[in-house]
């Protein structure tokens, strides 16, 4: 069991996202003594619950130019700094009959306005590079969009964060500050056997959707404006670079390919922090939008529906109308002078939040030091030393942890087998990932190697992940992964995948496991 090391540390940061992430990696590289704990697994909040795309910045030129310049550097920046992580694959704005022929006039005069590049093409160019576009696109513009990982982009960011000495916990919960003379005094972690009590001098908080509540602990309000939104993945890649519609933003019109797979989303309604799940209606919207793009995708098989909260701030704008500009707020003004929070923004300006946030928090520790995230990969990808698929996969999915996690995968008895065949993940990636204190469950091995995201959802690989755990109970462990993976399957059971659902049913009953936990089927 690890223990907190850092009683009194400079920093705390709260939150495991690629927000706190990138701010405990950047302050870490600048000198500070940095603490971060993340409640749940990394990337548990919006930052695993997103598209994946690294934004040209092209979907918010009209009615956001701030946000779209910002997209347009820093997803120039990501491509330099996350090589290990980002495909980039490019992307199309294409308009359908309906749209408004005068949109594309606006899109290329904000593009530009903005410093987003752009490149208008004919139908007929869109439909070479995209096979599956409807025979009906009107027109077409190339933009710099990119898929990205965010998984990997999280986990790289507190490797390399840890590599400059933070210490980085996730499993632990801010629970409670107590604030005294104006400054949190002390902050509670964990419970139980974890429970530690630490004084920091500073803390930040990157908790996302949950900002608010963090805020609250020490009696300061963040107005924050949240946004559910629900995406649909498909097994295989229907497009080949990211396909936007030329319109305002609306339900259904981005399509992201993304390694196996590709992700469609997403819709825009109220959010429950405490329920974060794609419904079966939103499924059904998602799909009628989209098959005027791509026609195909009403026969493609679906694997799994998700959810994210988009953590907004609140602006008198709601949903797809609200900012996602971000802001650094100091609550010196509300009388807590060490309380930090960071707030709005998109994925893919995380680096810039990360930097604005750290000039604040080192300008208050007296400290300098300069930012380098936007020179210094965060994991540079190694050359793979086995030959094939599963050499170049290795060395894709863990930049600068690849050769250790090679060696580790020929040195082990078993570690060459295959123990996801969707994902192509073999026994040795589980071993290594299992033995790290940071995975307690198969969810968290999942969040790491991507064994059980595939096509079958689990249904093969469950069994290896428990044992690569060495659960007491590794029965129990495959059927609580396989419920939560349950959850993203049933609202687009139908098809392919209720085939699948069902053979998986059939077999996961001989060792008397229910997958579906009895619940909505
Ligand atoms: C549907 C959807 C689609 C999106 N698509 C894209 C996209 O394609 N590209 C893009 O650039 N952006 C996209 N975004 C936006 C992007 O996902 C978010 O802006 C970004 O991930 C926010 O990251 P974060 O680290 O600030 O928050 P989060 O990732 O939510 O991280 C906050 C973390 O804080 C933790 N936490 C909360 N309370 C506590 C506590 N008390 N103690 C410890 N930890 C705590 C949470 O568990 C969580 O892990 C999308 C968002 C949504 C919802």
């Amino acid at each position: 069991m690890r223990r907190v090391r850092s009683l009194a540390p400079e920093v705390l940061v709260v939150g495991g996202g690629a927000t706190g992430t990138g701010i405990a990696r950047d302050l870490a590289m600048r000198g500070a003594e940095v603490l971060l704990v993340e409640a749940r697994d990394l990337c548990a909040g919006a930052s695993g619950g997103n598209h994946g795309m690294l934004h040209s910045g092209g979907r918010y030129a009209v009615k956001d130019p701030v946000a779209a310049a910002e997209c347009a550097a820093e997803g120039a920046t990501l491509k330099r700094i996350a090589r290990f992580c980002i495909e980039d694959c490019g992307g199309l704005f294409v308009s359908m009959p309906g749209d408004d022929d005068a949109y594309i006039d606006r899109f290329l005069g904000s593009c530009r306005r903005a410093g987003v590049w752009t490149e208008e093409i004919t139908a007929g160019e869109a439909r070479r590079a995209e096979p599956n576009l409807s025979i009906e696109v009107r027109s077409a513009v190339r933009v710099a969009d990119a898929s990205i990982d965010p998984f990997f982009l999280a986990w790289g960011n507190a490797e390399s964060a840890r590599r400059a000495g933070a210490e980085v916990h996730n499993h632990l919960p801010l629970r409670s500050l107590r604030v005294e003379g104006g400054s949190i005094a002390e902050a509670v972690l964990g419970e139980g056997k974890d429970e530690v009590t630490i004084r920091p001098e500073i803390i930040v908080n990157a908790a996302g959707a949950w900002c608010g509540r963090t805020a609250a602990m020490a009696g300061a309000n963040i107005p924050m404006e949240l946004d559910k939104g629900s995406m649909i993945v498909f097994n295989g890649r229907a497009v080949n670079g990211l396909v936007n519609r030329l319109r305002p933003p609306s339900d259904g019109d981005i399509l992201v390919p993304h390694r196996s797979s590709t992700i469609l989303g997403t819709t825009s309604g109220p959010a429950d922090l405490d329920d974060i799940r794609a419904s079966k209606r939103e499924v059904d919207r998602l799909l009628e939008e989209a098959a005027a793009v791509i026609p195909g995708i009403t026969s493609a098989r679906m694997v799994r529906a998700y959810a994210g909260i988009r953590p907004l701030l609140s602006g008198g704008e709601h949903g797809r109308e609200a900012s996602r500009g971000f802001r650094v707020i100091d609550h010196q003004d509300e009388g807590v002078d060490n309380l930090v929070s960071v707030a709005g923004g998109k994925l893919t300006t995380y680096r810039l939040m990360a930097e604005k946030a750290s000039d604040l928090v080192m300008s208050k520790l007296g400290k300098r030091g300069a930012c380098r995230t936007m020179v210094e990969e965060i994991s540079p990808p190694a050359e793979p030393r086995t030959a094939g698929l599963q050499g170049s996969l290795i060395a894709s999915r863990y930049g600068a942890l690849a050769s250790e996690v090679e060696a580790h995968c020929r040195a082990s008895p078993l570690g060459m087998d295959e123990a996801c065949s969707c994902e192509c993940v073999t026994r040795g990636e589980l071993e290594f990932f299992a033995a790290s204190p940071d995975v307690r469950s198969s969810a968290d091995l999942m969040r790491r190697t991507r064994a059980g995201m595939g096509f079958c959802q689990a249904g093969l690989c469950a069994f290896r992940l428990a044992s690569a755990l060495e659960s007491d109970d590794p029965l129990a462990e495959a059927e609580r992964f396989l419920e939560e993976r349950w959850k993203g399957i049933a609202p687009v059971i139908r098809g392919e995948q209720l085939r699948q659902e069902a053979l998986k049913a059939h077999l996961l009953r001989c060792y008397g496991i229910d997958h579906t936990g009895g619940g909505e089927r």
